[in-house]
């Protein structure tokens, strides 16, 4: 098959981690017999050099006509770099959240999967970690708390501040489905997350949530607390495939998701909409302080590609390939260093990107 990746390296280390990740494509291409045709998208920082705005119209009309986007990442150093001197909206973040409203994603995925091989990175107990673990954190992104109406306002003269939590039955429905794809294609159970005790958001959220259910009778859902969600991560994070909540609430848990995970250089993450684009980028922003190094660990870049290939692409075995070449060469004791520990192998970010191109095998 051919597909059309819009690829978007960025600035720091974007360029960087997005060309490694390329190669592993073009080896899973030759090897699966797949053609990925790159379209190069500026945006950040490099975008404003050349443009004078962090995303232009037909950056983003390229990213909307692709497959599939895949983006490095951008912004440069905030105490140093002119960027930082315009104001909010014309710097290279801004790009981001244009991006992402442009092509309409509504849901964030960020997986937590802790190698066997960098448990020591993790600061839960062994006992808790031992074996490893892998779910993933969807998010609901473009409504709740964080769009709603919201105002600071006087009151008797008592200063008061006030927003809002507002959730329709439908973005409720849409990224439910998700959820429950993506549970589909794992270990098909989905943890709906809210607190439902207390929000009415949250016991029209639930009532959703089961309504989408019943269209996947061979995915299992429970509900669970947002506040004992929170516990249960650090307390047994094995227990969770797919962990389904809304916006603030997703927020949060997915960085304490994160934190357990140990390093930030192996997080992927995804961006979906309506159709099968998606926005797949690392966790991690551009590094500025080791821009440029051939230092930058390019696995949470590679395993993005990876996402894009189960959740746009449908290629499962290409996407399993893909991961388990990471973890064949971190067994072997190869690691960037971000994720260095005494008696392992160090080696640059080229090198790590040739290393799971090598373990690619069909
Ligand atoms: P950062 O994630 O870029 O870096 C934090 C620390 O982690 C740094 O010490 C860095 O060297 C290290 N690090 C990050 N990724 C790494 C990798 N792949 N390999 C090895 N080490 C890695 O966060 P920051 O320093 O707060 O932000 C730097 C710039 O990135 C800022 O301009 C910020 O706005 C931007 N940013 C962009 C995105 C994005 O593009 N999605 C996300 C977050 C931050």
């Amino acid at each position: 098959m051919n597909y059309n990746i819009a690829v978007i390296p960025g600035d720091g280390i974007g360029p960087e981690i997005v060309t490694e990740a390329k190669k592993v494509l073009d080896k899973i291409g030759s090897t699966y017999g797949h053609t990925f045709h790159y379209t190069e998208v500026l945006m950040g920082g490099c975008s404003i050099d050349a443009t004078g705005v962090p995303l232009t119209e037909e950056a983003l009309a390229t990213a909307k006509a692709s497959d599939s986007v895949l983006l490095g990442a951008v912004g440069g150093n905030v105490g140093q770099s002119n960027w930082y001197q315009l104001p909010p909206n014309k710097r290279p973040e801004a790009g981001l959240l244009q991006i992402r409203k442009g092509l309409n994603l509504f849901a964030n995925i960020r997986p937590a999967v802790l190698f066997d091989e960098l448990k020591g990175a993790c600061p839960l107990k062994e006992e808790i970690t031992d074996g490893g673990f892998d779910f993933v954190v969807m998010r609901e992104l473009t409504g709740g708390l964080y769009f709603g109406d919201r105002k600071t306002y006087e009151e008797n003269g008592v200063t008061t501040a006030m927003d809002t939590l507002t959730y329709n039955e439908n973005e409720i429905r849409r990224i439910a489905k998700w959820g429950f794809d993506i549970a589909r294609k794992r270990n098909k159970k989905v943890c709906s997350v809210d607190k439902a005790n207390v929000l009415d958001s949250s016991r029209l959220w639930r009532k959703v949530v089961k309504e989408v259910a019943a269209d996947y009778p061979d995915v299992e859902l429970s509900d669970m607390l947002v506040d004992n969600c929170a516990m249960q991560l650090v307390k047994d994070p094995k227990q969770f495939d797919v962990i389904l909540t809304e916006n603030m609430f997703g927020d949060i848990l997915s960085d304490e998701a994160s934190m357990v995970t140990g390093s930030i250089g192996m997080l992927a993450s995804a961006s979906l909409g309506d159709t099968k684009l998606g926005l797949y980028e690392p966790s991690h922003g551009s590094a500025p302080d080791i821009a440029g190094q051939n230092k930058a660990n390019p696995i949470a870049t590679i395993l993005s590609a990876a996402m894009m290939l189960r959740y746009s692409f449908d290629l499962e075995k290409e996407a399993d390939a893909i991961e388990e070449a990471v973890k064949a060469v971190l067994k072997e004791g190869y690691r960037t260093i971000d994720i260095m520990s005494e008696g392992k192998k160090k080696v640059g970010t080229i090198e790590m990107g040739d290393l799971i191109c090598s373990h690619i095998v069909k």
